[in-house]
């Protein structure tokens, strides 16, 4: 009996091994296949490798959209406890905020950027702590971090710490707003539709617009000093200046738990040395300078106002370290290239990461990019000129468009050149050419169309959610809808 018993366990385990053999082999065959069930267990792969991995490793897919679907797994949604009475919720809206738990009371850093995510954000907390919120800490005046200190706030008058100069990054304050606001909705894809359009906007997974920027309540506490040490709720806090993505930034530390929020001076993407709605130059060498300071106070936790924390001193070791190194390179190499004389767009080709830095996980292009980033530090030192006096005062736009398409043989020599352009996927002299017959109002339908075509397609090219959604949306104000009728 004992014997039939061993032999049919036998059999049963040599049929279970077979049966996986094959199911893996299959699962194999399909995951290397280009077809769509193939592409879409690649893409449950890699979620779930980085959920195993907790978002620290990146995606290796060679689709960019692929790529930038992974990367919303940073935020998805949750409370994380990242020490004992320190928690950060991650995923409700474009940004973080953090909750430290006191003696009788709470200490809330960042605010959000709407009241709606702050609503949302408070529930969560309230199911952690019942105490009345006693402070309220500002990283940096930005509005995704200032616009729900009401929600917050409630009924418990509670102090709210802003640096002094606090308010001098609200650049909109200077008469740009209008078209700052303009190109802040295209960054963060405004108008595009969640999922199939918007995939996250690289440091969030969307801004929740109800009640956005309405929530903001004035700093009550200015403090001047570089290192603003106080006791709250019986935590020792230092309020740290850290200039950097803004030049009011700070961080907030916790010397006896070891946590330190960093504000936007770090976040799991490449730091956007310069943001494409506009703004003031970003000092990349205070920067890096605040990034090494960081360093130095040996943080076992560090707590991102976007993407999630990290933890482990190494880990955040590193993770600070690779930011600040490539700050510095990217600045470096500018300066360098300057000084030989080389223009922006000669500078674009010739900086690119050394292979350490472009492997980071920490410096995935998802949000700022290295092109960006030399042009910002080559125009905050020297301004627009490029140093070419071709350039001191170029031809107008119309002008050079009627000579450059003369020199192509004509409007409709150079429109057929946009269509094959087009077919060939060459889509960012597709934009080239479809500019200068528009300019000239030659076949202005036709030409927007296939731009719009163009549009989406180098949107789809981009792992960088600040440069599709702004493809997208300019797309989107061009043709509500898409082309029907697309140049094949
Ligand atoms: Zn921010």
């Amino acid at each position: 009996m004992e014997k039939r018993l061993t032999t049919m366990w036998c059999s049963l385990a040599i049929w279970i091994f077979l049966v996986a053999h094959r199911v893996i082999g299959k699962l194999r065959m399909l995951i290397s296949s280009t077809t769509p069930a193939g592409l879409l267990l690649k893409l449950v792969c890699c979620f779930s490798a980085s959920i195993f991995l907790d978002g620290v490793t990146y995606a290796e897919s060679s689709d960019p959209e692929a790529r930038l679907r992974q990367h919303t797994q940073e935020f998805r949604r949750e409370v994380i406890e990242v020490d004992d009475d320190v928690y950060v919720a991650v995923g409700y809206g474009a940004s973080n905020s953090a909750m430290v738990v006191g003696e009788s009371g709470l200490i809330i850093i960042d605010t959000k950027e709407s009241t709606a995510s702050a609503e949302a954000v408070l529930k969560e907390f309230r199911k952690i702590s019942n105490t009345p919120v006693s402070a309220i800490i500002y990283t940096h005046s930005h509005r995704d971090h200032i616009s729900g200190a009401k929600v917050f706030a409630g009924n418990d008058n509670p102090a709210i710490y802003g640096r002094a100069g606090f308010t001098n990054e609200l650049v909109g304050g200077v008469g740009v707003g209008p078209i700052l606001g303009k190109r802040t909705q295209r960054q963060f894809g405004f108008s595009l539709k969640p999922g199939s359009e918007l995939i996250n906007v690289g440091i969030g997974e969307k801004v929740w617009a109800d009640g956005l920027g309405t929530g903001y309540v004035p700093a009550t506490v200015n403090y001047t000093e570089e290192r603003y040490t106080v006791t709250i709720e019986g935590v020792r806090i230092e309020l740290v200046a850290a200039p950097g993505e803004t030049d009011d930034q700070i961080y907030v530390w916790l010397p006896e738990k070891k946590v330190l929020f960093c504000g936007d001076n770090f976040y799991r993407a490449f730091p956007n040395l310069y943001p494409i709605r506009g703004s003031r130059y970003r000092d990349v060498i205070k920067w890096a300078h605040s990034l090494e300071k960081m360093r130095r106070e040996k943080p076992e936790h560090l707590v991102p106002s976007h993407t999630r924390p990290l933890s482990g001193a190494s880990l955040v070791d590193r993770a600070l370290g690779d930011y600040a190194e490539a700050i510095r390179y990217v600045h470096d190499k500018t300066v360098e290239g300057m000084n030989r004389g080389l223009t922006p767009d000669q500078l674009v080709a010739s900086v690119t990461l050394p292979e350490n830095l472009a492997a980071s996980p920490y410096l995935q292009e998802f949000y700022g990019m290295v092109p960006w980033g030399v042009r910002s530090v080559f125009s905050g030192y020297l301004g627009w000129f490029d140093g070419n006096p071709t350039n001191l005062l170029p031809l107008s736009e119309p002008e050079e468009a009627r000579r450059i398409v003369a020199l192509g043989g004509g409007p409709r020599k150079v429109y057929n050149r946009l269509k094959k352009a087009m077919v060939a996927e060459d889509y960012q002299w597709v934009m080239q050419l479809a500019d200068y017959l528009i300019t000239l109002r030659y076949q202005v339908d036709e030409v927007t169309d296939v731009k719009v075509k163009a549009l989406r397609a180098l949107a789809k090219q981009q792992i960088n959610a600040p440069a599709r959604n702004y493809y997208l949306s300019v797309a989107k104000e061009l043709r509500p809808d898409p082309p029907k009728i697309l140049i094949d």
